[in-house]
């Protein structure tokens, strides 16, 4: 099995309400794990940091449905990569808005002004996502 790791930003768009982020979570949790898919969903009122992990076939054909989903848009891709091992073996899709984060964490990811998810490269994309589920790890949804 090719294992890969996907990092992509998004936009919410006005269709999604907290109802639709709790629908899209369920969902995530059902399928990925039918999929061996693991990772993280990131978000705050305007946008969604998501990293997938998973056999490369089941993680494509994921992303090109959330390319079409209506509930976000400016689908960035950031990282694609088949790293030796999962980041985010332990959740199917963990949960974590920037609300629960340590602000000095923000800030130390943050350009000049303030803490823009479309600024990371690859790498920042992926130590920020792993760096916020280490610190979360006891509330994480
Ligand atoms: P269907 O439910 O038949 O979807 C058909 C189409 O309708 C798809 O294009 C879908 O995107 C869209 N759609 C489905 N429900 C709604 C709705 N309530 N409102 C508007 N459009 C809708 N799914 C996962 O399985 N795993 C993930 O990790 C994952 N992460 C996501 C992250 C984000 C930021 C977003 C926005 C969505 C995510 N989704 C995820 C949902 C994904 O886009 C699909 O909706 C879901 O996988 C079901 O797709 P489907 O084609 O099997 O089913």
């Amino acid at each position: 099995m090719r294992l890969v790791r996907l990092i992509y930003v998004s936009r919410m768009t006005e269709r999604c309400d907290i109802e639709a982020m709790q629908q899209i979570l369920a969902v995530s949790r059902l399928k990925n794990k039918e999929k061996d898919i693991t990772g993280i969903l990131c978000y705050d009122p305007s946008y969604f940091l998501q990293c997938l992990e998973g056999p490369r076939d089941a993680v494509n054909e994921l992303y090109s449905g959330i390319l079409r989903d209506p509930r976000h848009e400016n689908v960035v891709l950031l990282e694609y990569c088949e790293p030796g091992e999962r980041q985010f073996p332990e959740w199917s899709m963990a949960f974590l808005s920037t609300a629960d984060m340590n602000p000095g964490m923000l800030k130390k990811y943050a350009g000049v002004e303030k803490f823009d998810p479309y600024e990371l490269g690859s790498k920042d994309a992926c130590n920020f996502l792993v760096h916020i589920t280490e610190q979360a790890r006891d509330y994480l949804r």
